[in-house]
């Protein structure tokens, strides 16, 4: 039986004297100026009126149970990025698997079957590689086949690109379609070209930016930028979301740690305090600039409204892969790895196997998670690199436990911040809806229509 603490309690450092208590079964918070000499259990039981159930904060079709489709159309790339954990491999050229149309309409049809199941389905594909965009006949013809299933307007669509190949034609062709485009480019082009280049080691920064400004000019409010966060750009990581917020207007930016590549390195490592450091700073700068950031404004949302946040790793949800040479799995990292992947035949012809069931890897079966002050707000770890660190899908991420926590801490830290501004002078604070709303600061509530977020980015990963 999971033995749970009916509550959890934390000093705010910037606030001595002040102490939270959170209440495990229903996240309802209270501050105490004189923690040593009250019991927060009788207090929660004198304020039982605190509870207040928040208005929502808009993430699109997260409510719904949603299916996530990752099509790899092509293993090969223009790109040569130093961190690139796609296949475990550094050499795209060797790597020349394109998806096919049988493999794709396969794809579809699993699609169409689970949305029949289940008509409230939010169903999702996602455009992914290598450089997906290499193989745009097929995504135009996915495209153009959806179309014609007759549930086209309930499948989400979103591309994972490097930008590169974009031009007028190419964007007008997926705003007519509702794709929804994200781009990845880590900041200004000294940072970004030290580590996204050719294969000739020449920088990407100047052909990417041209991607972005079609997307701009073409589709407005259909784009999306994903950064990486490592070594290149974690001191100015503030600077580097404020100039791709400023330069390029994504509807939303999203901040995703590095990855350790299969052999357990990263050529990006960054110590923990130094991504917590910046991560904290980057919250600080979106809070004044008013910068979407996805993992913020997703465990925002988890704050603000005072539930859980299960924005997991959707490969623990519920996401499948197709591969472009004839694999089916979970999760891109582990693709070609036959311990986490079917063939094709095995996928039409067989139930999945228990290797390919993840769903036990959440926080709501992880032990570690059951006592930790931040699981309300945590969407958990990344299974790929727990099982990289350990050799085991289960378990939790210390590196993301530590920002997770430190960030929840700063956010209570921010309730009271608004309360105490207020002259509420009292031995026990109960904060209200708008002390609670108050730690977005300017970071947008709600995101434009097509706005899509596909992946576990709320693990900080994808
Ligand atoms: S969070 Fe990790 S394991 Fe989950 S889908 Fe993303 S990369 Fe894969
Ligand atoms: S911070 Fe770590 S231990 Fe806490 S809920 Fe998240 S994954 Fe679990």
């Amino acid at each position: 039986m999971k033995n749970i603490p009916e509550f959890f309690t934390s000093p705010l450092f910037r606030h001595s004297g002040y102490t939270a208590h959170i209440r495990t079964k229903d996240f309802a918070v209270l501050f105490t100026s004189l923690s040593n000499t009250t019991k927060s259990d009788q207090l929660f039981l004198e304020q039982d009126n605190i509870i207040q159930k928040q208005q929502a904060y808009n993430l699109n079709n997260k409510d719904k149970k949603t299916f996530t489709m990752y099509l790899v159309l092509c293993d090969q790339c223009n790109l040569q990025c130093s961190y690139c954990d796609v296949l475990g491999k550094k050499d795209h050229l060797k790597n020349q698997a394109y998806m096919t149309w049988d493999t794709a309409k396969i794809a579809i049809n699993e699609l169409v079957k689970r949305i029949k199941l289940d008509p409230e389905l939010n169903a999702q594909i996602v455009f992914f590689g290598g450089e997906p965009l290499l193989n745009w006949s097929l995504l135009t013809r996915i495209c153009e086949e959806l179309e014609k299933t007759g549930f086209n307007n309930q499948i989400e669509k979103m591309l994972v690109t490097n930008g590169i190949l974009l031009n007028p034609e190419k964007a007008v062709f997926l705003k007519k379609h509702n794709v929804y485009v994200v781009v990845s480019v880590d900041g200004q082009e000294e940072i970004n070209d030290k580590v996204r280049c050719y294969h000739d080691g020449t920088g990407s920064f100047s052909d990417v930016s041209k991607g972005l400004k079609y997307l701009k000019d073409i589709m407005p409010n259909q784009y999306g930028i994903s950064c990486t966060l490592g070594s290149h750009n974690a001191l100015s990581l503030s600077e580097e979301i404020v100039y791709l917020h400023e330069e390029f207007k994504p509807c939303c930016i999203g901040i995703n740690v590095f990855h350790f590549q299969q052999d357990g390195t990263c050529p990006i490592e960054i110590d923990d305090k130094t991504l917590c450091k910046s991560l904290l700073s980057s919250f600080e700068t979106a809070r004044k600039k008013g910068i979407a950031i996805y993992q913020f404004a997703n465990i925002l949302k988890s704050f603000t409204t005072q539930q859980r946040n299960k924005d997991y790793c959707p490969a623990c949800v519920n996401k499948l892969l197709f591969s472009p040479n004839g694999r089916v799995g979970r999760c891109e990292t582990l693709m070609t790895d036959e311990r986490f992947s079917v063939s094709l035949q095995d996928f039409l012809t067989k139930p999945l196997p228990p290797k390919l069931d993840w769903s036990k890897y959440t926080p709501e079966h992880e032990p570690t998670c059951f006592n930790c002050i931040a699981q309300w707000i945590c969407p958990g770890s990344c299974a790929y690199d727990q099982f990289i660190s350990t050799g085991s899908l289960n378990g939790v991420e210390p590196r993301r436990c530590n920002f997770h926590i430190q960030f929840f801490i700063e956010l209570l830290t921010l309730v009271l911040d608004a309360m105490l501004k207020t002259n509420y002078r009292k031995k026990v604070y109960v904060p209200l809806k708008k002390h609670f709303a108050s730690v977005a600061g300017n970071i947008p509530t709600s995101f434009p229509e097509h706005t899509i977020f596909v992946t576990g980015m709320g693990s900080m990963s994808d």
